[in-house]
């Protein structure tokens, strides 16, 4: 069966890290009629938007997308293509695995970590404002809904997933209201879910926990904020955001992409690391029902890591990012 897949391709390393993860995904045999869309600042003056409705109704067509990642101005400018992606599709739950692969130089040993991001609240839905010249504000909205869906989803992963535990995480004590409701929400939510362990932690204590002893936690569900900086925590923790991938699941829609960004100085040098964007795509290839092939991609992935001759500057080799996903392919294409 032939897949229709939305593909973004994003901007800075972006169509490099697509173009590998291409090649990759086609390698494995899996049959794609991918739908490319174009978004960001290049956009901008053409369309008048940096995310043309078209790349929307695609993805709500295809109901499944490859991004690669975009550039969002600091300080000034446009919003974040992402955040606004996330918010237009509701793309509520944000997944983020990390876990070490084979020949991949870490800190860690034994991490198996997935993170469940809220991916549509928090301080992410950009209310802010000067107060006079001199003070701003920001305002962090938590919901029952958003929490509630969010923490379910984490449960429901941990089950299908044969997980053990999931962990809150949040900031009750002292936000007590926005982070009060999404604990409440939480230990609601797992009372539904007597076979799976639960437990919360503060996000400060949190940190230090993950630094010290990652293996002991599994599934963690979180507000966006956390999310968003934690997930590159760990990422840290594997050997870091080239080899992290994401997924950004709604009611019948997903976009998978890394977590890492443009990494705009890398840009055009086929230099970085196309792991976590062809990751990505295996979480695609899980996503449509492809469990052959994405067993294929992983350990082919696994191999070339092994063999230790095509690596990109992040893992110590001198590889490009081409001849990366190259030699993963040929790799597949044996068989
Ligand atoms: P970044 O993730 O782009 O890069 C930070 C550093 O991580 C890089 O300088 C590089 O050293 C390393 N890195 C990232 N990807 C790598 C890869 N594939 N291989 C090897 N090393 C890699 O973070 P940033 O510099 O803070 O952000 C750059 C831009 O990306 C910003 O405009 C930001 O808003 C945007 N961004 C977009 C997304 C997204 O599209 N989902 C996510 C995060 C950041």
């Amino acid at each position: 069966m032939e897949h229709k897949v939305t593909l973004i391709p994003g901007d800075g390393i972006g169509p490099e890290i697509a173009a590998a993860a291409r090649r990759v995904l086609e390698a494995s045999g899996v049959k794609f009629q991918w739908e490319v869309m174009e978004a960001g600042e290049a956009v901008l003056e053409k369309h008048g938007t940096v995310l043309p409705e078209a790349v929307l109704e695609s993805i709500r067509r295809n109901k499944v997308a490859l991004k690669g990642p975009i550039t969002t101005p600091v300080g000034t400018g446009f919003r974040s293509v992402n955040v606004t992606l996330r918010l237009a599709l509701d793309l509520f739950a944000n997944v983020r695995p990390a876990r070490n692969l084979p020949n991949i130089p870490s800190r860690y040993e034994n991490v198996d970590l997935v993170i469940v991001r809220e991916n549509t609240e928090d301080l992410y839905v950009g209310v802010e404002h000067m107060v006079g010249e001199d003070a701003a504000e920001s305002i962090k909205i938590i919901t029952r809904k958003g929490s509630e869906r969010v923490v379910r989803f984490a449960f429901e992963y941990a089950r299908k997933n044969k997980r053990r535990k999931v962990t809150a995480v949040h900031k009750a004590n002292i936000l007590k209201c926005t982070d009060g409701l999404f604990l409440e929400c939480a230990r609601q939510v797992a009372r539904d879910y007597p076979d799976i362990e639960f437990e919360d932690r503060i996000v400060d204590n949190m940190c230090m926990q993950l630094v010290q002893k990652p293996e002991l936690y599994d599934v963690l569900v979180m507000p966006n904020l956390y999310g968003d900086i934690l997930s590159d925590l760990c990422a840290g923790l594997v050997g870091g955001l080239g080899v992290a991938p994401g997924g950004n699941i709604g009611a019948g829609v997903a976009v998978f992409e890394p977590v890492h960004g443009s990494a705009p100085k890398y840009a055009g040098q086929n230099k970085v690391n196309p792991l976590a964007m062809i990751l990505s795509g295996v979480m695609m290839l899980e996503h449509l029902g492809e469990l052959e092939a994405a067993a294929r991609v992983r350990q082919a992935i696994e191999a070339v890591l092994a063999e230790g001759k095509y690596l990109t500057y992040d893992l110590g080799g001198t590889a490009g990012t081409s001849e990366m996903a190259e030699a993963i392919a040929r790799r597949l294409e044996k068989g």
